[in-house]
């Protein structure tokens, strides 16, 4: 099955967006990535090229205004459509408790996980609703537990979470849903072990350091094999829902699709 259909996936230069975007460049979607760091976004965007699809890439900080008009106008004015946005990009820092944080480094985690996916949703709205198109959210369990010293990545996924019901309701043409990943192994969780100690509770340190000292990190690839079938064939019905990556529905549609 070949899927010419144009999504763009932001924060695709290495874990969950960098697997997404080689899902679907493997059923041949034209692809715009996003991503701070060029160098890693330019491999990424060759792995997907030799897979087979046509990409294009928009170095830059999702967070600001201008970079998202030129990651929509990358993909209308290559391919005068817009099928799919993928909201992948995010950051857990600051990590510290709230009395204490740095709060230019809090705004900025607002405007990167939450500020942004409206952005691209907004300037995607008119090519979208040609398409019937997907907004495809990232979440995460944080957006519905608080998480002692990750308050601006718990308050900004919630808000993510809420603002993807919010477009459901608004304009039930344009199919939005967030999508909870799992725990994956990838630089976010690096960072976690790393920067976390004296800022989180130790038995919550202990967690996520046992999830990867007993391999029960998920690999990207899994997760992103959800979050790429979303973005082609979430149904209608689903819009504003929160769809965990494991749902039986998603799982057995996904592998008919990619595995094939
Ligand atoms: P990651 O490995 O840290 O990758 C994050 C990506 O976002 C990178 O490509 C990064 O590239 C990009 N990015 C960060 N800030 C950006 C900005 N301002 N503008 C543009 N791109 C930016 O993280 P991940 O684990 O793959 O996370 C992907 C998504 O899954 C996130 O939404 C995260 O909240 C969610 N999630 C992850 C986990 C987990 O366990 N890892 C669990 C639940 C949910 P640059 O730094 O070069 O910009």
């Amino acid at each position: 099955m070949s899927e010419q259909r144009v999504v763009i996936i932001t924060g695709a230069s290495r874990g969950l967006g960098a697997a997404t975007a080689r899902w679907l460049a493997k059923k041949s979607c034209r692809l715009v990535l996003n991503a701070r760091g060029a160098q890693p976004l330019e491999e990424v965007r060759q792995q997907c090229l030799a897979l087979g699809s046509e990409v294009l890439s928009v170095a830059g900080d999702v967070g600001d205004l201008a970079v998202c008009q030129q990651i929509v106008a990358a993909a209308t004015d290559r391919w005068g459509r817009l099928d799919a946005v993928v909201n992948n990009a995010a950051v857990i820092d600051p990590i510290g408790i709230y009395t204490q944080v740095d709060m230019e480094a809090w705004s900025r985690a607002m405007q990167i996980n939450l500020v942004a996916p409206l952005y691209l949703a907004r300037l995607g709205a008119p090519w979208l609703l040609q398409s019937k198109g997907k907004v495809v959210n990232v979440s995460t369990g944080a957006a519905v537990h608080p998480l002692a010293a990750w308050s601006a990545y718990c308050a900004s996924k919630a808000g993510l979470h809420h603002l993807t019901r919010c477009m459901a309701v608004e304009q039930p043409k344009i199919i939005a849903v967030s999508m909870r990943p799992g725990v994956i192994d990838t630089a976010m969780q690096d960072q976690i072990r790393k920067d976390g100690p004296g800022h989180m509770p130790p038995d919550l340190m202990q967690f996520f350091r046992q999830l990867k000292e007993t391999n029960r990190l998920e690999p990207p690839e899994v997760p992103a094999k959800s979050l790429a079938w979303l973005a082609l064939y979430c149904p209608p019905e689903w819009n504003g829902e929160m769809v965990e990556y494991t749902d039986a529905r998603v799982i057995r549609e996904a592998a008919a699709v990619f595995d094939a």
